[in-house]
């Protein structure tokens, strides 16, 4: 199998890329995803905030990922769904793995747009053990809003990022306890119209220059110690759900031992963490004409 331009990752800034070297003259482009929907992270998150610069209006995840699908559905791109790239060779070819089994690909040219992942608790020295009813945000988000599933009442959030403070207002709303967002500085870590609008309006506590330093409990967790960084108090609390949201790690993985031929093109959160969809999209369409030429 041969294509011209491989693309990896079918969020934003994967279908942007894509969108852009279409109309840059690109008449054979590829997109892949290993998950079964386009719109990667945006199909998860419900609340309204996205596209103000590049629709003039905020929109929902989902809106924005269905905005892009729609716009890719009147080109000859083709998205090729539930289909992970295992590996990269310096060769230019792709190893791709899909419910038929494994094939090799051939490209000239590649765009990178797998996002970033989570760090997890494991990134922190947190003594004890690791019992159930512990998650990301991203983790968390999604069992809310893709499965339906309930991630806990009584919750503690580490972490005072954006996904932090979006999550810590989806949980109120939800009726859960948001004991407080634990936050190591002295400053809450995401927008401040992320705060203005998940934290204050519903009274949920910030600790600053607090962490977690263990965790109580076997089978599911029961609480944490919290220690106050300044004065080095530390205090036990009860929890039955830990929520981390320490931070975001560009997805390189796959293209971490090529150097940086000039085939290769990153675009999205695997280049740099957006803090909005719209800065990603920008990029990834600067990108998808650069790869183009
Ligand atoms: C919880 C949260 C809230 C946010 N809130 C806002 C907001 O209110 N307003 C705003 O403007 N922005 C917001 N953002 C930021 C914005 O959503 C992101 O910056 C943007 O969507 C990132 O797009 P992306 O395409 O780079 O990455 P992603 O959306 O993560 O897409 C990457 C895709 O690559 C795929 N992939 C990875 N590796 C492989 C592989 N090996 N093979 C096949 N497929 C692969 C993944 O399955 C995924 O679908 C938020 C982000 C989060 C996480």
């Amino acid at each position: 199998m041969k294509t011209e331009l491989l693309i990896i990752g079918a969020g934003a800034a994967g279908m942007a890329a894509a969108l852009s070297a279409w109309e840059a003259g690109c008449r054979d482009i590829l997109l892949v995803d290993r998950r079964d929907r386009p719109g990667g992270i945006l199909p998860q998150c419900l609340h309204k905030g996205f596209g103000l610069a590049c629709f003039g209006t905020e929109l929902t995840g989902p809106s924005y990922a269905e905005q892009l699908a729609q716009r890719l559905k009147i080109t000859n791109v083709r998205l090729a769904l539930g289909t992970e790239v295992l590996a990269i060779d310096a060769d230019k070819t792709a190893l791709l793995s899909d419910r038929y089994g494994l094939t090799e690909l051939h490209f000239d040219r590649l765009i990178l747009a797998s996002g970033c992942r989570e760090k997890s608790i494991g990134a922190l020295p947190v003594a004890g053990t690791r019992p159930a009813g512990i998650f990301t945000a991203g983790q968390a988000q999604e069992m809310m809003n893709l499965r339906g599933q309930d991630p806990g009442n009584e919750i503690l959030i580490l972490g005072s990022g954006d996904l932090g403070l979006i999550m810590a207002r989806q949980l109120v709303l939800a009726g859960k306890h948001v004991i407080a967002v634990v936050e190591k500085e002295a400053h809450y870590g995401g927008l401040a119209r992320n705060f203005r609008r998940c934290i204050e309006p519903y009274r949920i506590p910030l600790l600053v220059r607090t962490t977690v330093t263990e965790i109580h409990g076997h089978g599911r967790i029961s609480g944490v110690t919290l220690r106050r960084l300044d004065s080095g108090e530390e205090e036990q609390i009860s929890c039955d759900t830990l929520i981390t949201a320490l931070g975001l790690i560009p997805e390189r993985e796959l293209v971490r031992k090529l150097g940086d031929p000039d085939w290769l093109f990153l675009a999205g959160n695997c280049r740099r963490v957006h803090d909005l969809v719209d800065s990603a999209v920008a990029e990834a369409e600067r990108i998808g004409k650069e790869a183009t030429r």
